[in-house]
Order: C-alpha cells, then structure tokens, then sequence
C-alpha cells in the first residue's frame, strides 16, 4: 500500500501526480506520508464574538450574515459582511473576488468563519476570511489541527497549495490500517518515553487532535529517525568487527623501536600515546581497522602516522599517506623523509606532477615491494599503482576525500588494508559519532607542550596601516606572516583579482628588497607553486600572500602572525583551520581577522568567537549551532545528516537517547535474535539497499 505511486492516490491522478514528483520529490504513497506539516491551524475552538481581544491573532467564529454590502470606488472598492452571534458583530471584508463572494454569500445564512482579526476605524474585522457554510448540529469546532505542508508555486497553481495538500494526506490516513505502519521500536523502548505507537504518531503529525498529542508524535518520530539511523551505523560497524578480515600486524619491531628510542624529536604527548595504542590495538586482532582519528590543528597527528607507518613495515607490509593538496603532500614527504634519514625505510612522494619516468620506477618499486612507504596525493588512488602488501593507508584531513575515494583502497589489496582517516577539522563529538557511527573513533585531545594560545583580534579596514606596522615589529623580530585572501567561488576570475590586488597592497607596505613576499594560489602551476611555498619555509620571503590553498596541514613553525582578509566570508570551522597555520613554534602568535565595517550579526558573533578561544571543539559546536548540521564539512556529502524531523542541534535530547538506547539494545542483543527486537530487524530488513543484511541473518 505504502508504495503505491502517489498519482494512484484518490484525488491525484496522472497530471498532479507528475507535479508533485516534479515539484516535491513526493513518487509513492509513503512519501507523501513523509511530507510532514510545517505548522498547523487551530480551528478546534469557536470563540464568541463578544469575547475576542484586540491582541487576538487568528480566530474562528461562527454566525449569521446580516448584511452584504459593496462600499467604496475604484481601489477602495470592498464587500462588507457583517457577521453576528449571540454576543455581539464583527466585518467580513473582500477586496478581491468580489462578485464571486457576493453570489455565495446570502443575508440569513449561516458561516463557520476563520481569519486573522484586526480592526478598521475602531470595529472588529477579518478581511479574506475563510468560510464555510455552518450547521449547529455540527457542533463547534475541527476535531483535530489543520495541517499547512510545504508546497510550491507551481503546485499553488494547481491547487496543491500549503493546505490543499492537507486533503490528499487526509484521504491517505482515512485509507491507511494499522498493518501499514507496524511498530518498529521496541515496546520498551515506547514504554519509557511513553510514545505513541507508529500508526498513531503518524495520524497525529498531521492531523493531531491538539498541541500535546503533536508534540508527542513529534518526539516520537524524532526519536524513530535519529535510533534507526544510529543504529544502522551501529550494525555496520559490529558487522566489520565480526566479518572483516584484517592484516595482523603482530609484534611492534626494529622500525618501531628504533625509531621511538633513537630518533624521536620530542617526547609524545600523553592523547598521542592513548591514539596509538588504539590504534595498536586496532591492527592487531585480525580484523580490518577503520578508524576516524580527529585531532585539532597542531596536535601531531602526523606523527601518530608515522608511527603507525612503521607499525606495519615491522611486520613485513607497505604503507601509504594520502594528502588532499600537493603542497601538504609534498611537506609530509619532506618531513617523514627528514625524521627517518638515517633508518632503512625507503619512501617515494607520488603526486600528479611526477614526471613519467620516475613515476613508472615508483611504480615499479612499489609492486616489487621495495617501496616501504608511499606518500601522495589523490594520484595513489589511480589503478596503475599497485602495492605489493599494502597493509596501512592513511588518509590525511579527510574532508577533502569522500566515502567512494576511501572504498578504493579496498582495492589494492586482497585483504583490505588497515585505513586511518585523520581529520583536523573537528566536528562535534555528538556529531561525529551520528555521521562516522560506522567508523572507530580516536581523539587527539592535547596539544604538545610549550604551545602558547594563539591572541585573536578582530580589526576594521580602517585600521590595516596600524596592523601592517604590528607586522613590520614581528618581522623585524625575525618572524613570518601570512596573509590569507577569501576565495568566494562564483568567479575564479575575481578571486585573482582580488588576491592580486591584495598582493600589490602588501607589497607596498613590505617593498623590496627589505622584504620578500611570496604567493600561492589554486591556479598556479604546481612546481611554482611548490618553489614559492619553499622559499617561505626556508625564511627567504618573509610574508606569504594566499589564498584558502594554505589551509590544510601547512606547517611554518617561524610564522607566527596571519592576517586574514574579509574574515567575515569565511565560515567558523575554516577560520579556524586558517589559524591553525600560526602558533605551530614556540613564539607568542597572532591572528587578525579584518573585515569591513558592514557586517552581518552573524559574522559578528563568529568573529567574537574566533577572538575568544582557540578550542577546535567549542568552535566546531558553536558552528553547528549556527549553521547547522547540512553544512558541517565532511557530513555534506554522507547524507547520513539528512533526517526530515529530527534536528542534530535542537534535537540533542533525542540524540542522546537514541545513541543510549542503542548501545543498551546492541549490547544485550547484537543479532537482533530476541523476540521484542523482532519488529525492529523486520522493519531494518525492509529498508533494503541501506545496509547489507545478508551476513546478519
Ligand atoms: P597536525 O595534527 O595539525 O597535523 P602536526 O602533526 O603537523 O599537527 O604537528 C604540529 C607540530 O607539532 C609539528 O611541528 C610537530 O613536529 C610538532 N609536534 C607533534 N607532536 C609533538 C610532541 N609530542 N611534542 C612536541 N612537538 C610535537
Ligand atoms: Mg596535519
């Protein structure tokens, strides 16, 4: 019944059908019942003439017409009616559809009347009201709210408006049985937070009989939504841990140990000792690990990948890292080559720009197996490179990399490598858990010791020749600055104007050949590219001038001031990620954020959380409070986030449960073999193609 084609719905028919699968995504009859109300009208009271306030917004009331007049010229034209009950008058008024109303309306009949009140000289008025004709009998009021839906202009046309939708979903509640809408939560689970049952909740979404039987199918559905999708993550990931078979990486060996004992340019931090043991841990049990490894911007992630890189050469496989911009690839292949010249591990940097004759002895090396380590970017995804054991992958600040680049490694080997995705952007721990539920999870939650907070301050336009001499000290002090510009991506064309603008700017406050400054941007050939972010890392340019490109993983420990212009187009998360570029060595850094003087309030409040702390997690919070969920980085393209109801910030409450009820449920019953789990795993099992039931049967 559910999955009826919606034009086969009394009322719809071919033509209407096609619009509403146009217009509103809306194929079958559940989806129609997946199309919730936006609010509701209450006609379920008929309040009396005589009590209405002036402060009333929308009333009903039921009366006699006693007079139906047209007064007024040209634009003042209007059809009064006056409407009178027991208690006292009130004025009907039309402006429009005048002579269809006047043949409608009869002097001595009666109306159930409903509008937004309003006065007019002094005397209580509904102009446009909605009527319709009333027999006392009938007794007060509607006997449930009336549902408005989300529609469109062209549906309006088609008479398939906001409440005109309210029809359609009428007649397919009147039709439907309690056997289309199982139960599909346990009934303890009902029983605790005393929700309705599924078929009821449904009813009363759209047409509840009041403002408390709404709120309770709300919660309920809410809580429905956000449980099964946890749930289902939850059930992927046991599944892994059961079935999936992993390289063992056994013994932590000579690599490993010499190179923690030897070699170690500093002592870990205590998160980063904790991260790898789980990781450890992970690898050596015989299943595949797949783990989501967040830490903040200069938390050493990098080094908790080598290690774990060495990990898996001690046990005889190769490993690769994957960064998602040449440049941070590029770095990583200098820094890692750098901290292990003097081990016996061979490494090679793999990028787009590797010329064909290297790039076919890479390749060579690599299948022969006397490559260890593969550093790179997207190229290490492409299928001429195949490893000869590869055993670990690391993805580096995994935003950049989608779900499908990830399932590619998969293939490049015949057990699935071990896969380590780590990310700087940091997304809220209740989030993160929602989108990367199938996914281990480990924190970097403290940064290396000696960092001092970064000082942030916001600063108008006005004031750019104040902070230039602020820059001028620093440099003389023998530091570097970056100077970001915003790319605002309607037009690449502007945004080099823009940042050549910009740069010019700079340069006449830092001319040559006392200064130096380099550039970087998106547009660059990649060897300049490279050439000119070298000669910032070796101190020979002293301000760097880029866009957005700078933003992952850079590290210039020497740089310890950064102006970001026009901050107020950037959003919270990439703000922060910018910032991250400073604050890396041991010098006192800066961050100013200029900006215009014409600003949003919201801009205003990211600026002045940007100012208050340097917490990745409270910024990424505080940035899903004001962006919500759709536009965290990362979770755009899972679709995982994209409930009809439930709210990940709003709904926190019901978030928080469903994670508990489902921990608590899986924990008890893994196979979902109990009979009150039954109804559960039939409705799981319907849902086909979200999740491969066939191993859990
Ligand atoms: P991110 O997590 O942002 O990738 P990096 O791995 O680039 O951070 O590390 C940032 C900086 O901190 C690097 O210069 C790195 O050498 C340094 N670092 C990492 N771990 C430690 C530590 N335990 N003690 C001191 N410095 C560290
Ligand atoms: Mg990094």
């Amino acid at each position: 019944m559910l999955s009826s084609p919606i034009e086969f719905l009394k009322g719809v028919g071919p033509l209407r059908g096609d619009l509403l699968k146009k217009e509103l995504q809306l194929f079958t009859f559940k989806d129609l019942l997946d199309h919730f109300p936006i609010r509701h009208i209450d006609k379920t009271m008929v309040m009396t003439i005589g009590s209405i306030q002036s402060n009333q917004d929308y009333i009903q009331v039921a009366g006699i017409i006693q007079s139906v007049q047209l007064i007024g010229q040209n634009r003042a034209k209007r059809l009064v009616a006056e409407l009178k009950d027991a208690t006292g008058s009130m004025d009907l008024v039309w402006f429009q559809g005048i002579s269809w109303i006047q043949k409608n309306i009869q002097v001595g009949q009666a109306f159930l009347v409903y509008g937004k009140a309003g006065y007019f000289n002094g005397s209580l008025q509904i102009t446009h009201p909605e009527m319709e004709t009333y027999t006392p009998a009938k007794a007060g009021g509607k006997a449930f709210l009336e549902p408005i839906y989300p529609s469109t202009e062209k549906l309006k046309a088609k008479s398939l408006g906001g409440r005109q939708l309210g029809r359609l979903s009428f007649s397919l509640l009147e039709a439907l049985k309690e056997r289309d809408l199982p139960e599909n939560l346990p009934s303890a689970i009902l029983k605790e937070y005393q929700f309705p049952s599924r078929f009821e909740a449904y009813q009363q979404i759209h047409f509840p009989t009041s403002e408390t039987a709404y709120q309770k199918a709300l919660a309920r559905l809410k809580f429905e939504e956000l449980f099964i999708a946890q749930l289902r993550l939850a059930l992927i990931k046991l599944e892994r841990h059961r079935y999936s078979k992993g390289v063992v990486f056994k013994q932590v060996g000579e690599q490993f140990n010499t190179f923690y004992h030897k070699h170690l340019p500093f002592q870990l931090t205590g998160a980063q000792k904790r991260v790898l043991k789980e990781i450890r841990q992970d690898m050596g049990q015989g299943r595949q690990m797949n783990r989501l490894l967040q830490g903040d911007v200069g938390s050493g992630k990098t080094m908790v990948a080598l290690l774990s890189m060495l990990l898996a050469v001690d046990n005889g496989f190769q490993a690769s890292l994957m960064a998602p911009t040449e440049i941070l690839a590029t770095q990583h292949y200098h820094s890692i080559s750098q901290l292990l010249k003097d081990m016996p591990v061979k490494i090679a940097l793999l990028t787009g720009s590797v010329k064909t004759a290297a790039r076919r002895k890479i390749l060579s090396e690599l299948a022969a197996g006397e490559l260890d380590l593969l550093i790179g970017t997207h190229a290490v995804l492409e299928d001429p490179v195949q490893f000869k054991q590869l055993g670990l992958a690391i993805i580096d600040e995994q935003h950049r990399f989608g779900v499908a680049q990830r399932a590619r490694l998969w293939k490049k080997a015949t057990i699935p490598p071990h896969v380590l995705v780590m990310t700087a952007t940091p997304i809220p721990r209740t989030l993160a858990m929602t989108a990367y539920g199938d996914l281990d999870y480990s924190v970097i939650d403290e940064l290396p010791p000696g960092r001092q907070p970064i000082t942030t301050v916001h600063r108008y336009d006005y004031a750019r020749a104040n902070v230039m001499d602020f820059i001028r000290e620093e440099i003389q002090k023998g530091r570097q600055a970056y100077c970001i510009f915003p790319l605002i991506e309607e037009s690449e064309k502007l945004d080099l104007e823009n940042l050549m603008r910009g740069y010019e700017n700079v340069k006449a406050f830092f001319p040559e050949p006392k200064y130096w400054i380099s550039m970087v941007h998106g547009k660059m050939q990649p060897a300049l590219k490279e050439a000119n972010m070298q000669r910032f890392v070796q101190n020979d340019t002293q301000i760097m001038v880029a866009t957005t490109v700078i933003e992952v993983g850079v590290n210039v420990p020497n740089a310890s001031v950064m102006i970001i212009e026009s901050a107020e187009k950037f959003g919270l998360s990439q703000l922060h990620q910018l910032r991250g570029r400073v604050g890396r060595g041991s010098e006192k850094s800066f961050c100013i954020l200029l900006t215009g003087t014409q600003l949003t309030n919201e801009a205003r409040e990211r600026l002045k959380i940007m100012c208050a702390t340097n917490d990745g997690f409270l910024i990424a919070e505080k940035d899903l409070e004001l962006r919500g969920p759709g536009d965290i980085e990362g979770t755009r393209q899972s679709g995982l986030l994209n409930f009809k109801l439930a709210d990940l910030v709003r709904d926190k409450q019901w978030l928080d449960a469903a994670k508990y009820q489902t921990g608590k449920l899986l924990d008890i019953d893994p196979d979902l073999a109990l009979q009150e789990n039954n109804a559960l795993k039939i409705y799981l099992q319907s849902q086909k193609g979200k999740l491969a039931w066939s191993k859990i049967s």
